[in-house]
């Protein structure tokens, strides 16, 4: 049903299209007798746009439609108009593909940004706790800090004097109670000469920057040495 009733109105509209062609060929052919001046240009340039603000019983209107120069302006005026809209569609695609490629562009460097970061071998670093012991019968002096990059990293810790050998739990903290752990690992010590040292990879990239500290368990002592510690 519905199917033809639309072939009926692409009849209806091929058949009005052919009576407006004929007319514009009797018009244009001078077989026509127009009523009144032409009108201005941008009178035309409206009705050639179709534009909402044309009365269609302005008077005018029926003179554009029987003149041949009107008409042969009109026609020129909306091939004029056609092509406009079709370089304005090309230039709305054109930035839109533009916009597309940039983004995909941007994206697929911030993709490979975050996937060299998470490949790339952790920074080396070094802290240096030698002198960092506090003696018998001596007051606890405060500990050097340490300055630590907030990236991930393969920390060598020269422990303080005296240390033990083993294993110890390495983990960097908000407070001195342990509480707030950032990053922590494990390893055994690797004797250097006199010194003990402990090396572990921490990640340290989900830190802001400001005042930590940096803690060191024996796992058979099980004390907590705090360091004070800043990442930047
Ligand atoms: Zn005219």
């Amino acid at each position: 049903m519905r199917l033809s009733w639309r072939r009926c109105s692409r009849a209806e509209d091929r058949f009005e299209a052919w009576i407006a062609q004929q007319h514009q060929r009797r018009v244009l052919a001078g077989e026509t007798t127009p009523s009144g001046p032409c009108p201005d240009e941008a009178f035309l340039r409206a009705l050639a746009w179709s534009s909402n603000s044309i009365d269609l019983l302005d008077p005018r209107v029926d003179h554009a439609a029987t003149c041949p120069n009107c008409m042969n302006r009109l026609l020129a005026l909306r091939r004029e108009h056609q092509a406009q809209k079709r370089k304005l569609t090309w230039a709305v695609a054109g930035a839109a593909c533009i916009i597309l490629v940039a983004g995909l562009f941007g994206w697929s460097r911030y993709e490979s940004r975050q996937q060299m970061l998470a490949q790339a071998p952790p920074i080396p670093e070094l802290v240096d706790l030698w002198n960092a012991a506090t003696y018998r019968g001596q007051q606890p002096r405060q500990l050097q800090s340490g300055l630590l990059p907030a990236a991930r990293i393969h920390l060598t810790i020269i422990l303080p004097r005296f240390s033990q050998a083993g294993q110890y739990l390495v983990a960097v903290t908000r407070d001195q109670n342990g509480n707030g752990v950032v990053a922590e690992g494990a390893a055994a010590t690797t004797a250097s000469g006199t010194q003990e040292r402990v090396i572990v990879d921490l990640d340290l990239r989900g830190a802001r920057a400001g005042a930590y500290f940096l803690s060191t368990t024996h796992e058979q002592d099980k004390a907590a040495y705090y360091y004070p510690l800043q990442i930047k």
